[in-house]
């Protein structure tokens, strides 16, 4: 038996095998072959096996989100067939002796630059498409496909670190807990597992050759426990018991009031991150979203999301909410989250970088083909509207001066439209510092605790080894949230809280004393805060 303490960002108690998520980096080295025939043949399977992985993607999305969004897939299916394509792998392997894992790299770079350089927006898109296609390819040809979980039994998934672009492509239901080496408290895995309601560990230095063997995570300790002996496992199954009997006691509160023992009413809203995760959101009893991270569509796509694909996303959002309000967060993309095909440069500082707002203050095009989907989906629903990374009043009035221009092109082509609110997070200094002018300005302020802490503080989020400087608690970090509330009261807007600290119920009092009007939190915690709410003598 092993112990291997790490630092622990949602509690709970996971008991299964071990998987170890390698990365997909792949150093392709250019090797001659001594049998072209056979490493052709080898190629010829690799795609074989690559279009049955691509039917079975694309079966699952079409399940998930619809046959639009699932259409990539095909698209991939599609260029595996191109002849074109697959004579000019077969040219470098037969003719030139080429491995296939060079063969392919190089093929899908020279038609990549040929698709970039092309003057049409469609087929320069379809750039990020072949080489994404072959580096599925590449993973099936030197072994690497193991990285994704495969089996039924769920894991305990150990890993570097992960990015939000291979959270999103893991599959939720196999996954039992996070263990990454790096990663940092509010680092978005660790908001996926709160998500997700399972244990999450971090910071945790586990050795090699782990792959397989039975583990457990204590969420609580920050422990991860490998090959446990007798007295542990029955130790550990009791805990998971127990755990399960207080998930049952927390059932109890659906359909209970957020309202303290004083009469204090709150709202409770719930964080989401896809449409996927409205069904918990529906099953947790939460009043509305708070928070809908949109970035996610944009990061689970190998192209920018189309005005239908993301029309449909919110509006199957707003539906599925019966008329509660569902706040969507415009793209707030760049820092740790990347996507390739925003062509994006490295930065010094990514987080105090090109990020969020600031890209689509610059690149309209983007920025109004979400302002319109959301604008049509509004129509179907109680859609608000809000921005974040504001740091000034002149944002603020672009940004509604895009707005009009957005709704009047619908009115003037006929588009059917509704209206929505219009609020701001609330998550750089700036922004606190500047509540009373921009309460003027919008419908409602949602504090964004997760920046607000990073930047007030000057903690990188990321950086797991400023965990233990980084106060969650920072007298900072509440005096900002409480002058925000107050500027946005005095200005008679509603003001709520979407970061993670909203979950903390050693701090629900105080939200309470400070008269937050709403605290949105990930679906898991919905019920545990509304416990600590109704638990509370504020009145
Ligand atoms: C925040 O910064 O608190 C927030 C809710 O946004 P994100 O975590 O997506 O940056
Ligand atoms: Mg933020």
């Amino acid at each position: 038996m092993q112990d291997i303490t790490g630092k622990a960002v949602f509690g709970g108690i996971a008991i299964g095998p071990i998987h170890v998520y390698q990365k997909k980096a792949h150093e392709i080295r250019d090797t001659r072959v001594e049998d072209p025939e056979q490493e052709f043949a080898r190629f010829e399977e690799a795609v074989e096996k690559a279009k049955e992985e691509l039917q079975v993607l694309y079966d699952k999305a079409v399940s998930e989100v619809g046959e639009e969004n699932a259409a990539v897939f095909e698209v991939h299916q599609m260029m595996l067939e191109d002849d074109d394509y697959l004579e000019s792998v077969e040219g470098m392997i037969k003719d030139d002796s080429y491995n296939a894992e060079y063969a392919v790299r190089n093929t899908a770079e020279e038609f990549a630059e040929m698709f970039a350089a092309m003057d049409d927006e469609y087929m320069q898109a379809r750039a990020s498409d072949v080489r994404d296609v072959s580096s599925r390819v590449i993973k099936i040809l030197s072994g690497a496909e193991e990285t994704g979980i495969s089996g039924d039994r769920p894991v305990i998934l150990l890993a570097e670190d992960l990015a939000p672009s291979e959270t999103v492509q893991l599959d939720k239901s196999k996954i039992l807990s996070f263990v990454t080496r790096l990663g940092s408290a509010n680092s978005h895995t660790s908001i996926l597992a709160r998500t997700m309601n399972i244990p999450a560990l971090i910071g945790v230095d586990f050795p090699e050759g782990l792959e397989g063997k039975p583990g457990i995570v204590d969420g609580f300790s920050g422990t991860l426990i490998v090959e446990p002996d007798e007295a542990h496992l029955k130790h550990y199954q009791d805990l998971l018991l127990k755990e399960q009997e207080r998930k049952k006691l927390l059932e109890e509160l659906k359909g209970k009031e957020n309202r303290t023992k004083g009469g204090r009413e709150i709202k409770l809203f719930a964080n989401i991150g896809s449409v996927k995760d409205v069904d918990s959101v529906i099953n947790n009893d939460a009043g509305g979203i708070g928070l809908f991270r949109s970035e996610f569509l944009y990061l689970e796509s190998s192209d920018f999301p189309t005005e239908e694909q993301q029309f449909k996303a919110y509006r199957t959002v707003a539906e599925k909410m019966e008329g509660k309000k569902v706040i969507i967060r415009t793209l707030d993309i760049g820092a740790d989250k990347s996507c390739d095909y925003f062509g994006l440069d490295k930065e010094e500082n990514p987080a105090l970088g090109y990020r969020a707002i600031r890209i689509c203050l610059d690149r309209q095009d983007i920025f109004k083909t979400q302002l319109r989907a959301l604008y049509r989906a509004a129509a179907f629903g109680n859609i608000a509207i809000m921005f974040p990374m504001i740091i000034s009043v002149d944002e603020v009035r672009e940004i509604k001066k895009i707005t009009e221009e957005v709704k009047a092109s619908l009115k003037e082509e006929g588009t059917e439209y509704g209206e929505a609110e219009l609020g701001i997070m609330v998550e750089t200094p700036a922004a606190a510092l500047l509540s009373d002018a921009l309460a003027a300005e919008v419908d409602f302020f949602s504090i964004g605790t997760n920046d607000l802490t990073q930047y007030t503080l000057a903690i990188d989020r990321q950086n797991a080894k400023l965990d233990r400087f980084n106060d969650t608690h920072h007298p900072a970090v509440l005096k900002a949230i409480e002058m925000t509330v107050e500027n946005g009261h005095n200005h008679g807007i509603w003001v709520g809280i979407c970061g993670e600290l909203a979950a903390d119920t050693s701090l629900t009092d105080t939200f309470l004393k400070m008269g937050v009007d709403e605290l949105s939190v990930s679906p898991s915690r919905v019920l545990s805060v509304r416990e600590a709410v109704r638990n509370s003598d504020i009145y």
